[in-house]
């Protein structure tokens, strides 16, 4: 890899250079013109995503419900692109419902495989919802939910797995320092207990290269709207490997998992395949985003766009080392550059009123994390690598200003 630029000049021929500088142009403009470094929040409008709505809505509009016959497809077909970008093969990915509810969905199908054992193990720094709902289930089933041995900075390694462990469920990239999880290792180490993985891809998936299928993966889950760029609340996807689908039962027995679905049965058998685990009619119109959003990266390809966000993160990685370190803040982010994934998390005391000063009048967009974490995500579809030099100098601008108190507001965030 090539070294980081060293000035303002070198970062912009760095982007003059880039062939994937033309991604940018497919990402509609937002209205402040701010550098955003958020898109592992919430990614950019694809300009060709109002358009794919529209054309939605026309067909709603003109075809009413004869357009089923087209939309019905559409869950299995997105996700089967959105499984080139995660190493799955056709027929393992479909789009439904929220991550919340896949991972539910999931975990729970995972339990009831493994019936006899009493654990489901998980990372205390994930994010909270996957907690949350391996919680309900460890309650629900009369289980014990068991944490790795983890660090909010380094992540997790691969676990020691015990004979007694159901299921393993962790992120594939911790939300709040960008940690990577060894997946191969972790899988591999799970099987030879007898347990099932389960990963949440949420902060992976678009941004960094995933193997599902060659990794060992069991089952997965993530968001569209980060990374994927499908606009906010749209679908998430889930992954159940080929070999393990028609041995497993998701927990919500709805008619779209059904077999043979118009013929409206007595009973809920479920279909084969991966649709089994769909519950209920699915989104249309967030489809299409969706379908809109990743566009532009799997005319590239994860491993192009991962080759530019490893640059970027470095050449982040450096400027907060000489900009923002000299003014209090420190990396909280892997300290093996090879850990990293796609954003940079940078702590400093003042972190919270620093992302409130840099949106509100030095137009970066950032984000901020408790207890004192910024997260500085350079996306490789739109990110210039001349605007990672302007930002650090416009945060190094608001620490140097000082005077950075007010408490954390409670706020929803994703
Ligand atoms: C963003 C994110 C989610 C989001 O879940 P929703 O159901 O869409 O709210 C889940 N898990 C992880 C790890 C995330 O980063």
């Amino acid at each position: 890899m090539a070294n980081p630029p060293a000035t303002r000049e070198d970062a912009e021929a760095r982007d003059r250079a880039d062939p994937l500088a033309g991604l940018r142009s497919r990402f509609a403009p937002d209205g402040a013109g701010a550098i955003y470094l958020d898109g592992n929040s919430l990614g950019r409008q694809p300009v060709s995503a109002p358009i794919r709505v529209a054309s939605v809505l026309e067909e709603w509009r003109t075809r009413l419900v004869g357009a089923w016959e087209e939309w019905i497809d559409r869950p299995a077909m997105v996700g089967d692109r959105i499984g080139t970008l995660v190493g799955a093969g056709p027929g393992q990915v479909v789009v439904s419902d929220s991550t919340t509810v896949n991972l539910y969905k999931l975990a729970a199908a995972a339990l009831d495989a493994r019936p006899d054992r009493s654990v489901i193990l998980a990372d205390h720094h994930d994010f909270p919802t996957v907690r949350y709902v391996l919680q309900g289930l460890a309650e629900r089933t009369g289980r014990e939910l068991r944490w790795v041995d983890s660090d909010p900075r380094e992540g997790c390694a691969a676990p020691e797995v015990t004979g007694d462990v159901a299921l393993v469920c962790l992120s594939g990239v911790n939300f709040r320092s960008g940690a990577l999880l060894d997946m191969r290792a972790a899988a591999a180490g799970a099987h030879r207990a007898g347990a099932l993985v389960l990963w949440d891809l949420s902060h992976a998936a678009g941004c960094v290269p995933v193997d599902l299928d060659g990794d060992g993966a069991d089952l997965a889950v993530g968001c569209s709207y980060k990374y994927l760029n499908g606009g906010p609340g749209s679908p998430a996807w889930l992954y159940v490997r080929r070999g393990l689908q028609s041995g497993l039962r998701q927990p919500i027995w709805g008619w779209w998992g059904q077999e043979d679905q118009f013929a409206m049965a007595e009973r809920y058998q479920p279909v084969a395949g991966i649709d089994r685990f769909q519950a209920g009619t699915p989104p249309v119109v967030g489809l299409a985003a969706v379908d809109a959003g990743i566009e532009p990266l799997l005319e590239v390809g994860i491993g192009s766009l991962w080759a530019k966000t490893s640059e970027l993160v470095s050449m982040l990685a450096a400027r907060v080392e000489a900009r923002l370190v000299p003014l209090g803040a420190r990396i909280a982010s892997p300290t093996d550059a090879s850990r990293r994934a796609g954003h940079l998390a940078v702590a400093h005391p003042g972190a919270w009123p620093a992302v409130r000063r840099l949106v509100d009048s030095r137009q970066v967009v950032a984000d901020f994390r408790p207890p004192d974490v910024m997260r500085l995500a350079p996306v490789a579809a739109y990110t210039r690598f001349v605007d990672v030099w302007d930002a650090v100098e416009r945060i190094a601008g608001v620490l140097a200003e000082g005077e950075l108190t007010g408490s954390v507001p409670i706020r929803r965030v994703t």
